[in-house]
């Protein structure tokens, strides 16, 4: 895989700078890498001599008309990522010796994609993993799509026709495990169950005391929404028993909520939820299952602490937890170890997919003029200020610059708002006042350091890189719970980046922005690209995306699904395994009612008008009806090809 030009390199930048500068070691879990061409690999198998060139890729899907954005799904993550869970839990139960093994179930919620759950059904059956249901959709999906002795767990609210659905595939012999979230839910079954004539299996959810923290503590802990008091529990066991079905009672279930970031939650939960698990057992509760839900997090921005988009435990450790808690308060209880399940779903899916996009302009903030000649003379006073400061600006006195051109700047204004300066002599105080900025900016920037009041300076320069996708339908976690995502340019990364940046997305929406970025081993508020050109392509990747934010993604402005494609490698091959094409604008003006046919007969009297008027000739006519049908055929991003009838 050679690159068919050579790369622009900066003398003492090295593509090892960009690594730096970008973090990848920190976040990438060995999954992406750099080439010494500069462009962005992925290795699926974190094996570097086997890497895909994202950029390579990039024109080739170019080449076969694919337009961007585009989200590459790497089917070769997914496979490592459950091949690292069954590993790390076959370390721990081997190291512990644990009497009985482990089974993750994947919750579809996470991505439901068709493509997706069958990659994941396709990679875990060799470990006998299994899918997690929450819905009547999502359970309707997975009972016709997994093996026959697959496990599937359902979660969530349950009405009748759920249960009923969980139990007839029981009666078919399936391991589909209703969880009972509710008393009323256990009715369900067992009148279910009567009817058919079944011994149902029956899960149920605990509420611990244990709380999770961050983000999704609520899912936990005594107010949670979900699941059964210990001392409801009790009873409805009490009545099983009575009914002669404790024994069917086989799976207890607890959720602490999603990414948590301390591992020490964990831990309390696990062992909270041990303890019950040996409680009902020894009261003849048939147990078998114990599922500690979801939970284990992905390191977003690679800090390796507790913080929201981070985890201060590696999968390893969350393994050795889960064995090593159970397994001892089993062994206490004299208790025979239960199977383990984890619903974990963040940490098999985040990894897998990036979004790719390109950047369609930029706008800068001020420019940097080192010699604007002599100011006329008839110019305003305050404008000659800032003529000075700027001329008499040096390591030394930069504060004292920096409150001077303030000042002279707010004169400005309010002589203009006055009517005494006249618009182009606000324009060079203006550009006067951002060339002292970035004058600062940079002597700070040779300096290493600047006062703290001149430290958002950075921000305040930056450039806006406008970047076509919509940040409400690609990830809308950055948005809702201002998530930190990996964010990077796939090429160009021989040369030293010398640009602050923002993101601002396509949206009409000022909270179309990206303007948190893991940069330089820290949280940042800009992001370092490189210079932009027009007509020359610059594309970033948004990394770890594969986890929610497909499906939480919206219709923000009427954009839709980007273009989705599955690659895999084999044999040093890249292969496009499928291309899932996006939305088309007639697909998102469906979703919201608009119908085609009756589109097109409106424009089509509309044009008709415009012939009788005169102000259209025939062929003008048929053109612009042409035009209007063809684009509604077309994707809804921006398109850098040439608009065609
Ligand atoms: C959302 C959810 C999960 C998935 O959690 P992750 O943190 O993504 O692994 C698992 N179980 C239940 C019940 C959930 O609601």
């Amino acid at each position: 895989m050679s690159a068919t030009t050579t790369p622009t390199t900066t003398p003492n930048w090295t593509v090892e700078n960009s690594a730096e500068l970008y973090d990848i070691e920190r976040w990438s879990d060995d999954y992406f890498h750099i080439s010494d061409n500069g462009t962005l690999l992925v290795s699926p198998n974190r094996n570097r001599a086997n890497a895909i060139d994202v950029k390579e890729l990039v024109d080739r899907l170019d080449q076969r008309g694919l337009d961007l954005p585009i989200l590459i799904r790497f089917n070769g993550i997914l496979a490592d990522r459950l091949k690292r869970m069954n590993d790390c839990f076959a370390e721990a139960i081997n190291q512990h010796g644990f009497q009985n093994r482990y089974c993750c179930v994947f919750p579809i919620k996470v991505n439901q994609q068709r493509d997706v759950v069958q990659q994941v059904i396709a990679h875990g059956r060799q470990y006998g993993f299994g899918v997690e249901a929450g819905s009547k959709p999502e359970l309707l999906a997975v009972v016709a799509m997994t093996d026959p002795d697959m496990p599937v767990i359902c979660n969530g609210f349950k009405d009748d026709e759920f249960i009923h659905m969980a139990l007839l595939a029981q009666r078919m012999g399936r391991t589909v495990i209703p969880v009972v979230e509710k008393v009323s839910e256990l009715d369900l079954i067992l009148k279910h169950a009567e009817e058919m004539g079944i011994r149902p299996t029956i899960g149920m959810r605990v509420k611990l005391a244990t709380r999770g923290t961050g983000r999704w503590q609520a899912s936990g802990g005594y107010r949670s929404k979900f699941g059964l008091t210990v001392s409801e529990m009790l009873a409805q066991l009490d009545r099983l028993i009575e009914l002669g079905m404790g024994d069917c009672f086989q799976l207890l279930h607890f959720h602490v909520g999603s990414q948590v970031g301390n591992i020490r939650q964990l831990k309390s939960a696990i062992l909270e939820a041990s303890r019950i698990y040996v409680d009902l057992f020894r009261r003849g509760a048939g147990l078998k299952y114990l599922d500690v839900g979801g939970g284990l997090g992905v390191d977003y921005d690679g800090s390796q602490t507790d913080t929201d988009s981070s985890m201060n435990y590696t999968m390893q450790e969350y393994a050795n937890d889960v064995v090593y808690h159970v397994q001892t308060v089993c062994d206490e209880a004299e208790v025979p170890h239960p199977t383990l399940i984890s619903e974990s779903g963040r940490a098999i899916a985040a990894q897998h997919s990036i979004l790719v996009m390109d950047i369609l302009g930029v706008t800068a903030q001020g420019k940097f003029q080192s010699d604007l000649g002599e100011l006329p003379e008839e110019y305003e006073q305050p404008v000659h200020d800032l003529w000075l400061s700027l001329d008499s600006l040096t390591s030394r006195n930069i504060q004292q610059v920096f409150h001077d051109a303030q000042v002279s700047l707010e004169l400005c204004m309010n002589l203009f708002s006055g009517g005494y300066l006249p618009l182009e002599q606000r324009v060079i105080a203006e550009d006067l006042y951002f060339a002292i900025c970035h004058g600062i900016q940079k002597i700070g920037a040779e300096m290493g350091e600047l006062p703290d009041e001149l430290r958002h300076l950075d921000r305040t320069l930056s450039d806006i890189y406008f970047a076509n996708f919509s940040l409400f339908q690609s990830m809308p976690d950055s948005w809702a719970i201002d998530q930190l995502f990996p964010i990077m340019p796939i090429h160009r990364l021989a040369e030293k980046p010398t640009r602050h940046a923002v993101l601002g997305d396509i949206t009409c929406d000022s909270d179309g922005k990206v303007d948190g970025f893991i940069c330089g081993g820290k949280r940042s508020r800009t992001l370092m690209l490189h210079e932009h050109t027009v007509g020359q392509p610059y594309q970033l990747a948004v990394m770890m995306v594969g986890a929610y934010q497909e499906i939480l993604g919206d219709l923000h402005n009427l954009f839709g699904d980007t273009h989705a494609v599955h690659v895999d490698i084999a044999d040093g091959n890249v292969k496009v395994q499928s291309i899932v094409k996006g939305d088309t604008v007639q697909e998102v003006l469906g979703y919201v009612q608009y119908e085609t046919r009756e589109l097109v007969d409106k424009l089509q009297e509309a044009v008709e008008d415009a012939l009788q008027r005169g102000v259209l000739n025939n062929e003008q006519a048929g053109e612009t009806v042409a035009f209007y049908e063809k684009s509604l055929g077309n994707y809804t991003y921006l398109s850098h090809r040439k608009a065609a009838t």
